[in-house]
């Protein structure tokens, strides 16, 4: 049956200026890391993607190299995009990224013109599409100029290929390099994407100021520790999950002093009638330097959840204070 999204779809999500740009994000953003690779059922993907349309998500983030295999996350979505996408492209923030290892060789990765160039070029043609909306350099490569990954992000933009671009990863002081590199090129800084949850807030130190210093917005990833910061490991490792499967989620952080410090703030979560996923995404965008978090989500269940902690994102600074205690600095 063809996909029709939900009429409602634009009346609950927020969206949020990125930095000075024109663009703006929705709060929550579909992040395709894990779950829509080769090893995940199309059905499931599909009805992921449809619920996050449905839900006022227009913004999907991927990367060269998602999956597994390597691709495989782009040219699923790319299957998705054609059958029931396709009339909304225009509705859709699709995003990409390249430089961690895609393809053998000295050019598979990186930050080369050569890489960067070629591995956009291949994104597109995975996904079936003529342009990406935001295209990142997804790390930095200490071996290349940044002069150089720079200017292949301008060649993108100036081709049309990429709308926005913007960098992942990178420290206060290169990120405010690149920004001014970008700018000199007449290229804005869109946007940085860096890890942000309440286990990891390095963000806080100087990247948040030196983002609205450069007018550049932030997009957050693994806003749930990859599933820490939920309920998913409360009663022990369930099957099937990122920790169970030995991914990117080391089974070993599950110490019980980290289980002590997820129970606490479960609890807070209780207390505030949210579950603990929804309180971790509340938390992350009590700043409105955040323009969006991309999360994932391995079902449709979990993204229904975390998407309604958008009813509640206000914090007391009794409740701020007693996360302090539990979160990790
Ligand atoms: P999250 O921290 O949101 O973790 C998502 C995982 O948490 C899910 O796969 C699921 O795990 C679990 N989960 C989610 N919701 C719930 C819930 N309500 N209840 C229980 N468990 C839940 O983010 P990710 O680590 O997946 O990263 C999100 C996106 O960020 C990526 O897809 C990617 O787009 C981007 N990213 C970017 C990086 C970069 O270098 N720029 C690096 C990493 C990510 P389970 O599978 O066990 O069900």
């Amino acid at each position: 049956m063809a996909y029709v999204p939900e009429q409602s779809r634009y009346q609950k999500m927020p969206y949020r200026h990125a930095g000075h740009s024109g663009l703006k994000l929705p709060a929550m953003s579909l992040g395709l890391w894990h779950n829509f690779g080769d090893d995940v059922p199309l059905q499931r993907q599909r009805d992921i993607i449809h619920r996050a349309f449905d839900l006022g998500i227009t913004h999907f983030d991927l990367a060269n190299n998602y999956g597994p295999p390597f691709g495989s996350a782009e040219l699923n979505f790319g299957q998705h995009f054609a059958r029931d996408l396709r009339p909304f492209r225009d509705e859709l923030v699709i995003a990409t990224k390249a430089g961690y290892d895609m393809w053998s060789g000295p050019y598979g990765s990186g930050g080369s013109r050569k890489h960067v160039m070629a591995s956009l070029d291949q994104s597109l043609m995975r996904m079936g599409l003529d342009h990406v909306d935001i295209f990142y350099s997804h790390r930095v490569d200490v071996d290349t100029p940044l002069e150089e990954t720079m200017d292949a992000l301008v060649a993108t933009h100036r081709s049309g290929k990429a709308r926005y671009v913007g960098i992942s990863s990178y420290s206060p002081e290169r990120t405010r390099e690149a920004a001014r590199l970008l700018s000199g090129a007449g290229v804005p800084l869109l946007v940085h994407q860096a890890s942000y949850s309440m286990f990891n807030r390095w963000i806080e130190d100087s990247l948040l100021d030196t983002l609205a210093d450069v007018g550049a917005g932030c997009v957050g990833f693994s806003p749930l520790g990859q599933g820490l910061l939920t309920d998913r490991y409360l009663a022990g490792i369930p099957e099937g999950s990122r920790a169970a499967q030995g991914k990117s989620l080391n089974p070993g952080l599950l110490h019980e002093e980290m289980l002590d410090r997820i129970r606490g703030l479960n609890d807070i979560a209780a207390g505030r009638g949210q579950t603990l996923a929804q309180l971790a995404l509340a938390w992350a965008l009590r700043d409105d330097r955040m323009t969006s978090l991309v999360l994932g989500a391995s079902s449709v269940e979990q993204l229904e959840q975390n998407v309604r902690a958008l009813d509640r994102l206000d914090f007391t600074s009794d409740e701020l204070d007693a996360i302090d205690g539990l979160a990790v600095e």
